[in-house]
């Protein structure tokens, strides 16, 4: 399958429903961020091994992130799992160079790799931080959207306060039954909506898994 023939595939089957959203998959060279010998599956709908028991989320997911999350030109948005940069750089193509996209990962050699793969490809405007996500990243706070690329055993307090008012997050909530939960803060109330099982790997730390 080629990259066309996936897109296709992903708006047929309802994950790809925005221009938008469309033009930013169809940009951004997903066999960049999978390893030398995967990169003929680069283009499946599969998720694959990025080394350390991580792996790439698969297309699907991240289109559908990326429609649930609504996410406009300007914002700024921070992603909990940097793994391989593919879905910080996809996020990077839908805020455009006025919004920004900040990215925290637990594995330094991920997250170097990453960060050297999304300068090389011109996505200067993706900050690649080492920690713990599970805490959010206060420096930069508060954001347009938050969304977790691992699965959090509850919604992590820290995500929810680090959310501008208007705010959305999305993030994986479970161990081996994973709902994928959108958060919206409005004001003073909190409104959680269940959008369906997933599979992530663990979100690991202090808001997450121990
Ligand atoms: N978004 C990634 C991509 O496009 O390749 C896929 C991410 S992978 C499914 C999940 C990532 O979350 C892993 O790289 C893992 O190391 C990371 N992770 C797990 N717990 C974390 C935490 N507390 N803080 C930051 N990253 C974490």
């Amino acid at each position: 399958m080629d990259k066309v023939e996936l897109i296709n595939k992903l708006i047929n089957e309802g994950y790809i429903r925005s221009e938008r959203v469309k033009k930013a998959l169809l940009k951004v060279p997903r066999e960049e961020f999978v390893p030398e010998h995967l990169k003929d599956y680069a283009y499946i709908d599969s998720p694959l091994e990025i080394g350390y028991g991580q792996t790439i989320s698969a297309p699907h997911m991240v289109a559908l992130m990326s429609e649930l999350l609504d996410i406009k030109p300007g914002m700024k948005v921070l992603e909990i799992g940097t793994g391989s940069g593919y879905h910080a750089a996809v996020t990077a193509e839908l805020v455009g160079k006025d919004g920004l996209v900040v990215s925290v990962e637990r594995i330094p050699e991920l997250a170097k790799k990453a960060e050297e793969r999304l300068k090389k490809l011109g996505y200067d405007d993706v900050i690649v931080v080492v920690g713990d996500g599970s805490l959010g990243y206060k420096p930069l706070a508060p954001y347009d959207r938050i969304y977790v690329t691992a699965a959090a055993p509850k919604i992590p307090k820290s995500l929810i306060e680090q959310l501008k008012d208007g705010g959305k997050l999305l993030v994986p909530v479970g161990r081996y039954m994973q709902k994928l939960m959108l958060v919206e803060k409005k004001g003073d109330e909190i409104i959680v909506k269940d959008c369906g099982y997933v599979s992530f790997v663990p979100l690991i730390g202090e808001e997450g898994f121990r």
